[in-house]
């Protein structure tokens, strides 16, 4: 593969001297678990949020799981969210015994539907979970209204929305509590696994630094049974010094998404919509067409690496008992029609220019 879907070498070499120096430095200061660059971490992200608290912990998996018991979700509650998503956004509701209720998509945004949001709304709802798939943010004042009219809790899935905004605000601060992943490959990525969650209630924040730290504020005190959730202090340290540049990366991922936008609108394929209420940060940049796996095989070719996110959704996956699966017909046209193309910061304008050229080839 000449281009590939990510390239966390090239960002890794452009930052090598920072990181290098700042992993250094931790290592001899030896206090690798809850350190100072944690602590740091979590302060310089809740103020880039602009929300009270963020909690860094173990990934983006376990951010989720924290966020719904610190929001109180409790076996048999159901959660209103999306099938056309990762695995985890379901299995974290899993872990409760909550049900994930998956209602379908809009077809041009992808994401939640906020009218079938409505129809699916039980007298056991306890919360919506919208994802803001793929870096775009979800219909979040239509949610937030339903929430408010049928007493709910809007929990988001920030996972592949780091630095997204929705008229004007912070994915990550709009709904009452917030779930990231720093997931390699993920906008804001660390050298392994890593996950946040954010909110604005003292409450929630607070029963969170418990859960993730064996439910424990004092050394040998446990007031509940907790985990052990801790984000690592040395990608503590190498996310400090990538927040500084999350803005610039995110911009950067943006001018490739209007750069494709532009030269394959002539391609016949549905190009993704890029809103002016909201800044699309461009986790994936997804095609949609009809011969969706013979594109795959040209663009594969030619040397540029693609990928199908997601190929099966999450209704129609056994973990979720499948044989009792609700009919999500935008979802599962979607599902055999995505195509992502490789996108990130460090692309170079040949880079760009040789996967338009691949897609157009078809
Ligand atoms: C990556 C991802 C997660 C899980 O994050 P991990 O850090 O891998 O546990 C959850 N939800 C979505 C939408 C994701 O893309």
């Amino acid at each position: 593969m000449n281009i590939p879907m990510v390239d966390l070498k090239g960002q890794y070499e452009s930052l090598k001297s920072e990181i290098d120096s700042a992993l250094l430095q931790a290592l001899s200061e030896t206090r690798f678990i809850l350190g100072p660059n944690v602590q740091a971490f979590d302060q310089e992200a809740a103020d880039y949020l602009g929300v009270k608290h963020a909690i860094s912990c173990a990934s983006g998996t376990d951010a989720l799981h924290l966020a719904l018991l610190a929001a109180g979700i409790k076996a048999g509650d159901e959660i209103i969210t999306t099938a056309f998503t990762f695995i985890a956004t379901g299995e974290a509701i899993r872990y409760i015994g909550a049900v994930p209720v998956f209602v379908d998509i809009d077809a041009r945004s992808l994401n939640l539907d906020p009218a079938l949001v409505r129809a699916a709304i039980t007298d056991k709802t306890r919360a919506i979970l919208p994802v803001h798939l793929f870096g775009q943010a979800a219909d979040m004042d239509e949610l937030q209204d339903l929430a408010d009219e049928f007493d709910l809790l809007v929990i988001e899935d920030c996972a592949q929305s780091f630095g997204s905004r929705y008229r004007g605000k912070m994915t990550g601060s709009l709904g009452c509590v917030s779930a990231f992943s720093f997931f390699p490959s993920k906008n804001l990525g660390c050298y392994g696994d890593g996950g946040m969650i954010a909110t604005d209630d003292d409450e929630i924040a607070a029963q969170i630094k418990l859960l993730r730290n064996h439910g424990s504020s004092q050394q040998y005190h446990h007031d509940v049974i907790g985990y052990n959730s801790r984000l690592d202090e040395l990608q503590a340290v190498i996310l400090r010094i990538k927040l500084k540049y999350i803005d610039e990366y995110n911009a950067k991922r943006l001018a490739v998404a209007q750069v494709y936008n532009e030269r394959l609108a002539q391609s016949g394929f549905e190009t993704p919509q890029i809103p002016d209420d909201r800044d699309h940060s461009f986790h994936q940049y997804t095609l949609l067409c009809d011969e969706r796996d013979a594109l795959r095989e040209v663009i594969i070719a030619e040397g540029v690496s693609c990928a199908v996110y997601y190929p099966i959704p999450l209704h129609r996956q056994r973990a979720f008992d499948d044989s009792d699966a609700p009919e999500l017909p935008v979802t599962e046209n979607t599902a055999a029609r995505c195509l992502s193309l490789p996108i990130y910061p460090e692309m170079t304008e040949h880079q760009i220019e040789t996967v338009c050229d691949a897609v157009l080839k078809r």
